[in-house]
């Protein structure tokens, strides 16, 4: 019998604690003769008593498992440590309040069994989200995918079904500042797609504000691309060139041609013209050190340099 474990990030989740399990022991019901469930519950920091409600339910039922953070670490780490606890066959992934639709699980399987290893929930429109955040979100796709090295589909979600060879991969980043999905993403396989509505919240107020998933975005830009870090060089590139080129056709016109033009720059002109190519020189000195630091930090995150889908050699 294959196993799949059922991991959900929560934190200050009671109310939706007991609504979820229900919901996912009336999918995994019909499934019981083909598949072994198990709950997970990574309980990130809550202050209010969702720990004592996930203890509750493992009292009465074995299938119930729990990580119980010392303090808040985040969805990402939370999910991370759900996925790093894993034995099981697969893992699917799901938010403590009920906004992914439970009974899409049954498809994510069927799409599982049928040769996918990652499959992912796609969504459609969330209603419940303000201008800023839907601007913000397009935004950081639309930046992400033009400077990071994998395609991060828009609106993907880390409502997601992983395979175990999957999981076994994942457990090789180190990476701390991570953003999980993109790092699902960065591993490749076979991927498929669910397209879901989001459903809104069943209790309590989202906990991720403005400014955290801005901090998420940056994590992901310096987790996923070098971009930032070369970009004083390429600025350095820019205004030496430019400097240089305006410095050039001054000089070469006051003394050599005799120009109007060029001699109508006065001293401090020059010298500002000057200052601009010798800052151009330190931005691209600057760049030229963010190729030694960024090769010291892909040695640092120590990330795999490839990832294996299946082999028949050890
Ligand atoms: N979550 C978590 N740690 C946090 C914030 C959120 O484990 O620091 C969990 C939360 O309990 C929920 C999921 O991550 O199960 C998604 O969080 P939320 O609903 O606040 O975010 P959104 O719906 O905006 O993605
Ligand atoms: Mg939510």
């Amino acid at each position: 019998m294959k196993s799949i474990l059922i991991i959900i990030p929560a934190c200050n989740e009671e109310k939706n604690i007991r609504p979820v399990y229900d919901a996912l022991k009336e999918v995994s019901a019909p499934f019981s003769g083909t598949y072994s469930f198990q709950i997970l519950f990574v309980n990130d920091g809550s202050t209010d008593d969702t720990i004592g409600e996930i203890m509750k339910l493992a009292t009465v039922d074995t299938a119930v498992r729990y990580i119980d953070f010392s303090r808040n670490f985040g969805k990402e780490v939370a999910t991370t440590a759900g996925i790093n606890a894993s034995t099981a066959d697969a893992c699917i992934m799901i938010d403590a309040d009920l906004q992914h639709p439970v009974g899409l699980i049954p498809e994510f399987i069927r799409r599982w069994e049928s040769g996918f290893d990652v499959v992912i929930g796609v969504r459609n429109k969330n209603r419940s989200e303000g201008l800023i955040k839907k601007m913000g979100s397009k935004l950081f796709y639309h930046i992400i995918n033009r400077i990071a090295e994998v395609h991060v589909v828009p609106n993907a979600t880390d409502f997601r079904l992983i395979d175990k060879a999957v999981v076994n991969e994942f457990n090789r980043f180190t990476e701390k500042s991570r953003m999980t999905r993109a790092l699902i993403d960065w591993l490749g396989f076979r991927r498929d797609f669910i397209h879901f509505d989001a459903n809104e919240r069943l209790f309590g107020t989202a906990s991720y504000s403005f400014i955290r998933l801005f901090r998420l975005a940056i994590d992901s830009f310096i987790s996923l691309s070098l971009m930032p870090l070369k970009l004083a060089g390429f600025l350095g590139i820019f205004i030496t060139l430019f400097a240089g080129a305006s410095g050039l056709y001054i000089f070469l016109g006051k003394y050599f041609f005799r120009s109007e033009f060029a001699s109508t720059f006065s001293d401090s002109e020059n010298l500002a013209i000057l200052l601009l190519f010798l800052v151009g020189i330190l931005l691209m000195s600057i760049g030229l050190l963010a190729i030694y630091v960024a090769n010291i930090h892909k040695e640092v995150i120590g990330r795999p340099m490839y990832v294996v889908r299946r082999r028949n050699v050890e």
